[in-house]
């Protein structure tokens, strides 16, 4: 029997699933393979938020598998001893896997086909399964990236995606293969109480639900703090419980100034990708140095601390820290103020929020996430890498009437309109029976700090 492999990594979906799809050619029995990769977890990737999706994205895989015949095969281990062990169980001749972009993902793959090719198995990466664009099918002249997104999302727009494929109809499971149960949601401790829950099934009703209803409004309303009116896809994208090619095939069909939007930020996810699979070392070194030489520990311990708590007495600042402990999530306006807050008012090194981040975040991603912070703190690809977002503009703009500061800051619920967002300005008896804390810096002392520091005064 002519038997495949195919390796689940960040696309844990059987649509549009090109491995998947070439595995099965000519009627082939298939192992669906997924690896507990415990070098993934001593890495600080287990965090309880994404064990836990991922626990129900290997709940419902299996469970899409099964009606279609098959199953899932979880094992433990290193994933390239795993692969080469099942490979030899089922008498597989070929392997297939997505190609992926971060240092780890490469090296992997690289000491999978070295493995494979001495025990005579075909070991077969498949783009475009965990982006839409492949990260170096788009280069400009005298680079291997591109380092600015306006460029490159003009190429981006003009690149014709493949097709999106739809699930296989049959999955045939050689039955010698033995495989560990998925493990069930309450197994992980230090889970944020409104996290979301997982799976291709999930994921593919909160997409369909959205581009009903949230998408035509997307473009005026995704950076309304309380409105709340993104995808909230990012999970699934990061797990790939959803293809982006997919993604960005449906929204161009629906259309619109909304469609748009959206398309564009699924380029700022391949953008990322593109800029890690190129320089696999920005993921902890600047991508660009800004010669910064961030706060030392004892010095900006205790505002490290206020910021990750959610009490630096800046109400929007501490209700977007306190809805990503929450959720496991946070608005991208809020990581954005947040973000910024850290790096450039309180002068703390982004790597230190960005570890915070991947803590907590369900869609905690080394491409997205590393890459972000690089782009706040100026050392990643912002072409103004000086600019320092004022958390009190920000709030007035992007929660005009403090609902957002409201439902996450609750010493404020009372507080109304506008001036919950400078509760110092406060009459002095309102002020005195809030138990809220007073701003832990001062703006100005803090934009000058950061202007000295960066060199501009
Ligand atoms: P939508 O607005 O609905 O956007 C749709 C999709 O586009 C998102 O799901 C995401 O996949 C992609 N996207 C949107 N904005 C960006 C962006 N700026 N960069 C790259 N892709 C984007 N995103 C992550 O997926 N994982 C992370 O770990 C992560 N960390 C971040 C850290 C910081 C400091 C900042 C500023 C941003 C970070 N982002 C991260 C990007 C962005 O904030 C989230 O993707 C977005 O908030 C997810 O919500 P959504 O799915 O509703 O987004």
């Amino acid at each position: 029997m002519n038997t495949s492999v195919v390796l689940f990594t960040a696309d844990l979906r059987v649509s549009d699933h090109p491995p998947l799809r070439a595995a099965l050619h000519g009627g082939r029995a298939v192992v669906p393979l997924f690896v507990r990769d415990p070098a993934v977890a001593g890495a600080g990737f287990a965090a309880a938020n994404r064990l836990t999706f991922l626990g129900d994205c290997l709940r419902d895989l299996d469970a899409s598998l099964r009606a279609r015949g098959g199953r899932l095969v979880v094992r433990s281990g290193d994933p390239v001893e795993q692969v080469c062990r099942v490979a030899a169980e089922a008498e597989a001749d070929e392997v297939h896997m997505a190609a992926d972009v971060s240092a780890y993902a490469q090296r992997r793959e690289r000491r999978l086909r070295r493995a494979l090719e001495a025990e005579g198995v075909r070991l077969h990466v498949h783009d475009t399964v965990t982006g839409a664009v492949a990260p170096g099918a788009l280069t400009p002249a005298a680079s291997d990236h591109f380092a600015v997104f306006t460029p490159y999302f003009r190429r981006w727009s003009q690149q014709r995606l493949r097709e999106p494929l739809g699930a296989p109809g049959a999955v045939r499971v050689p039955d010698a293969v033995r495989s560990e149960d998925p493990a069930a949601r309450e197994d992980v401790t230090g889970v944020s109480p409104g996290l979301a829950r997982g799976g291709e099934t999930e994921g593919r009703t909160r997409f369909t639900a959205w581009l009903r209803g949230g998408l035509g409004a997307y473009q005026d309303r995704h950076d309304d703090l309380a409105g709340d009116a993104t995808s909230r896809l990012s999970p699934h994208l990061h797990f790939g419980t959803l293809s982006a090619v997919e993604l960005v095939h449906r929204a161009r069909g629906a259309g619109g100034a909304g469609a748009e939007a959206f398309v564009r930020q699924l380029a700022w996810r391949d953008f990322h990708r593109q800029v890690l699979a190129a320089r696999p070392a920005a993921a902890g070194a600047d991508y660009r140095s800004r010669r910064d030489r961030w706060r030392p520990e004892r010095e900006a311990g205790d505002d490290f601390e206020a910021w990750r708590e959610g009490r630096t007495g800046y109400p929007v600042v501490d209700a977007a820290m306190r809805q990503l402990r929450h959720e496991g999530w946070m608005h991208n306006r809020g990581r954005l103020l947040t973000a910024s807050f850290l790096t450039k008012t309180l002068y703390v090194d982004w790597r230190l929020g960005a570890r915070y981040f991947l803590e907590l975040l369900v869609d905690g991603d080394v491409a997205n996430n590393q890459l972000n912070w690089q782009w706040v703190a100026g050392t990643g690809t912002d072409t103004r890498p000086n600019r320092v977002l004022n958390p009190l503009a920000q709030a007035r703009r992007f929660d005009p009437d403090g609902a957002y500061v409201r439902h996450w800051v609750p010493e404020l619920a009372a507080v109304a309109g506008a001036a919950v967002h400078e509760p110092w300005k406060l009459p002095a008896g309102e002020r005195a029976a809030l138990d809220y804390p007073g701003p832990i810096v001062s703006l100005p002392d803090a934009l000058a700090r950061f202007r000295r520091a960066r060199g501009l005064d």
